[in-house]
């Protein structure tokens, strides 16, 4: 355990005053990752260089913060292309999507720029790969979210997503001896290891990518809640609803029988959740910006969690490239006048 390295965080109590017993631990790597870093830079940038309005198809990602600041800066952000008028410049999210919606782009004549995480895109790769060596595909995800969308579109005749056991058992494939499998890329560590387990006594045949398709950062996070959940009586993940990683922590750490709440802000704690609590574990979703962690950390210190532990369980230094688009709108961007 590192000592805690945020200023606003210390603990400076004197030292004849009683010991503090009730303390914060925060989990490091949290918050956002480098997929999320670029696709905000992307429309930060896309803003800047060729002025507002800028269409974002679905959110840019799964943060209500994110998207209300972005919107404030320009970005209008839209569920669907018919949406975006015709030859205006649109963004793909992190999530990715599929061809049918880049078609669509086309045929309305949009300039797109895309934000699609490489992560994701890796994934989508291999979906193309595996379709043209003539796998059945089984996507492990969760059908409603946009990344599954997406990748289910790179080979959707051969494409069955599935998010039970009992889907995999239902399962049937013209050839079971020529299926491939791939994963969403914020599913739960232990969900995906069962289901892919479940897929191979079905399959013994099945294949699967090089690589894990869980993504760095989703892993990251549910290790370090792995690593902490047990020392603390509760678990506050800093999330949206509808973001897929930061509610996979929440389920890591029920597993290990340690309360957790999903917040998207310090607003969102019931004061009753701390009733009795000595340890709070503090993390964040890959989506959630580091800002509303601070107001979570600053809200406990006010209920009388005055002693805050930063925990780094492992160093995470991911950075992704920017897109074509935006590293020429930056290259062709006026300079600045040098004053002589
Ligand atoms: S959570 Fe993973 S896949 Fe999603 S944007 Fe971040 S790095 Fe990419």
């Amino acid at each position: 355990m590192t000592a805690s390295t945020l200023d606003h965080v210390s603990n400076d109590q004197g030292a004849d005053q009683a010991p503090v017993t009730k303390r914060v631990l925060l989990l490091k790597p949290r918050g956002f990752c480098a997929g999320v870093v670029r696709a905000i830079d992307i429309v930060q940038i896309a803003l800047e260089a060729f002025g507002a309005p800028i269409y974002v198809r679905k959110e840019i990602v799964h943060n209500s913060y994110v998207v209300n600041d972005l919107a404030t800066k320009g970005a209008i952000f839209v569920n669907e292309l018919d949406e975006v008028p015709e030859g205006a410049r649109v963004i793909y999210s992190a999530h990715g999507v599929s061809p049918a919606v880049r078609e669509a782009a086309k045929a309305r004549g949009l300039k797109v720029v895309d934000a699609t995480c490489p992560l994701v895109t890796k994934v989508h790769v291999e979906a193309i790969k595996f379709a043209k060596q003539g796998y059945s595909l089984v996507l492990v995800g969760h059908r409603d979210h946009e990344e599954v969308e997406g990748t289910q579109g790179e080979a959707p005749d051969v494409t069955q997503v599935v998010s039970t056991l009992e889907e995999v058992e239902a399962l049937v494939v013209p050839d079971p001896d020529k299926v491939a499998y791939l994963t969403q890329t914020t599913l739960s560590l232990d969900e995906a290891r069962y289901m892919i387990e479940a897929l191979k006594v079905k399959f013994p045949n099945i294949v699967g990518p090089h690589a894990q398709d869980i993504c760095y950062a989703t892993e990251n996070r549910q290790v370090a809640v792995k690593n902490v959940a047990h020392g603390a009586d509760l678990v506050l993940v800093v999330g949206s609803r509808n973001s897929s990683n930061s509610n996979r922590l929440v389920e890591v750490s029920k597993n290990l029988d340690t309360n957790s709440y999903l917040i998207d802000s310090a607003d969102a704690i019931q004061p009753e959740w701390l009733n009795g609590v000595k340890t709070v574990a503090v993390t964040a979703g890959a989506s959630a910006p580091e800002v509303l962690v601070k107001d979570v950390v600053e809200y406990l210190q006010a209920q009388g969690f005055g002693d805050v532990d930063e925990v780094e369980v492992m160093p995470e230094n991911v950075r992704f490239g920017l897109p074509p688009e935006i590293v020429q709108a930056i290259a062709s961007a006026p300079k600045p006048a040098v004053v002589q």
